[in-house]
């Protein structure tokens, strides 16, 4: 495994130096097979997402549209003391087909680095960077878009290269 690499500022600035081989990556990634793209990748990020402190870094809260569910909406107003409707007048948007979403970016309830509701985050933002989900390479497009700033996408993406063969 590669060393991890953690300093928000340090993947940044690689990721720019990065660009032109990023996007020979995609295309060599878009030629594997997908299933065991997929394994290849659930294992590495089995691996590399327990070392990463999320509350440290903060990047995709202030980037993400989040969804919310009525439920976690409902949730959400219990635990800050408000009624549904304040919380959705406060904190939400609703789509024309009435999915309901955070209507700030970036989030409301970030503060500094940290997420102020982070053991009642929702389910839209505890699953991102959606790694361990199959359909790795169908999602390629909006990984690299996140790849300078999340850096678990940075590492996993680091140590496939590797593992895949597309670099020494
Ligand atoms: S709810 Fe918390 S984890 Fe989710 S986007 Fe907002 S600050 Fe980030
Ligand atoms: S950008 Fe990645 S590392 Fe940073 S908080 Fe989000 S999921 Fe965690």
């Amino acid at each position: 495994m590669k060393a991890l690499q953690t300093d928000l500022a340090a993947i940044l600035l690689e990721a720019e130096s990065m660009e032109s081989e990023n996007d020979a990556f995609r295309s060599f990634l878009n030629q594997q097979p997908a299933t065991l793209l997929d394994q290849k990748v659930q294992a590495i990020n089995e691996t590399i997402a327990t070392k990463i402190d999320c509350t440290e870094c903060g990047n995709c809260c202030k980037s993400l549209l989040i969804n919310v569910t009525s439920s976690e909406a409902e949730k959400l107003a219990d635990q800050l003391q408000l009624n549904l409707q304040e919380v959705k007048k406060l904190y939400l948007d609703e789509s024309e087909g009435g999915q309901l979403l955070m209507n700030k970016i970036p989030c409301h309830f970030l503060i500094d680095k940290k997420c102020s509701i982070y053991a009642h985050r929702f389910n839209s933002c505890r699953d991102f960077p959606h790694l361990e989900q199959a359909g790795f390479n169908k999602r390629l497009f909006s990984l690299f878009m996140h790849y300078g700033t999340c850096p678990i996408i940075f590492n996993v993406m680091e140590n496939l290269k590797i593992q895949t063969g597309f670099k020494q």
